[in-house]
């Protein structure tokens, strides 16, 4: 099956019939998700929320639960990290956005936003159970599966009824050498086309590169996306973490407005069809 069939899986019937009936709604805010990679100290969190709240940013991300592509870069889930995380939120009036590993952890998430990882989108324990939370989630793509894998993953989390549902592009595998992972421009587009569910665009995991993510962040605004996630870092060279697409906090402030001038320049043509 081609992605041109994309909207009939077997038969007539379309493989992700909710996502695709659901209307988009017009945004009044762009989405602005941003914090470090991993969350390291009290200190570091504490400066990376004053700075992105300062900024206008309404979501605050941040790792508390390593799962590197390698083991060495894992390191577990760390209690008094996230507590940092949600008390540096609340001082700055931020919202929180920390990913759940599997179902145990999602009553105990005291994120306001849960993220599904790459890794997990095909997690259907996992987005079954997301499907009755109240919180908002986000999905991420597999970086190796196609638009039909995604819309068919986002299907389990909307079909009973969860409208507060928001899919990102964090880029795919690639020959390329560039890049760590290659944003995939058109997977917007196409979920533009094909849902009226909020579209973001995480070009920090998208490219791998700190001198890309904003070029990248504004393709993916341009393409249509309704907000972005950057991971920002005061010594972006020293993050424990991808420290080579760590954005430094110091620019972080100029991107945030670069990113919103673009998406208010869009947003009268957001409700625009072929
Ligand atoms: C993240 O956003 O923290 C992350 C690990 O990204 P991904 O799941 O896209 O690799
Ligand atoms: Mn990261």
């Amino acid at each position: 099956m081609t992605e041109q069939n994309i909207h009939r899986a077997w038969g007539p019937e379309p493989r992700y019939p909710t996502v695709a009936s659901i209307e988009r709604s017009t945004a009044s805010e762009m989405i602005a998700i941003a914090g470090p990679c991993s969350v390291e100290s009290k200190k570091q969190i504490e400066e990376i929320a004053r700075v992105v709240a300062d900024a206008g940013c309404k979501y605050f991300r941040g790792g508390t639960f390593r799962a590197g592509t390698y083991p060495p870069a894992a390191f577990g889930l760390v209690r008094h990290l996230r507590d940092y995380m949600a008390e540096a939120a609340v001082k700055h009036g931020l919202k929180t956005v920390m990913e759940v590993f599997d179902v145990r952890q999602i009553e105990d998430s005291p994120a306001d936003v849960l993220q599904v990882g790459a890794r997990r989108m095909q997690d259907y324990v996992l987005l079954n159970e997301l499907s009755k939370q109240k919180r908002p989630v986000i999905l991420k793509r597999h970086m190796g599966s196609t638009l039909a894998e995604f819309l068919g993953a986002a299907e389990y989390l909307v079909r009973g009824g969860k409208r507060n549902v928001w899919l990102m592009e964090r880029g795919s595998s690639t020959h390329m050498t560039h890049v760590r992972w290659d944003l995939s421009v058109s997977v917007i587009a196409m979920l533009k086309q094909t849902t009226g569910l909020p579209v973001l665009v995480d070009a920090s995991h998208g490219s791998g590169r700190r001198d890309l993510v904003l070029p990248l962040t504004l393709a993916g605004i341009a393409a249509g996306a309704d907000g972005y996630m950057v991971e920002t870092h005061l010594q972006p060279e020293r993050s424990l973490s991808d420290a080579e697409q760590a954005y430094p906090l110091k620019d972080y402030p100029a991107l945030h407005a670069e990113v919103l001038a673009l998406w208010q320049f869009y947003k009268p043509k957001r409700r625009r069809t072929v």
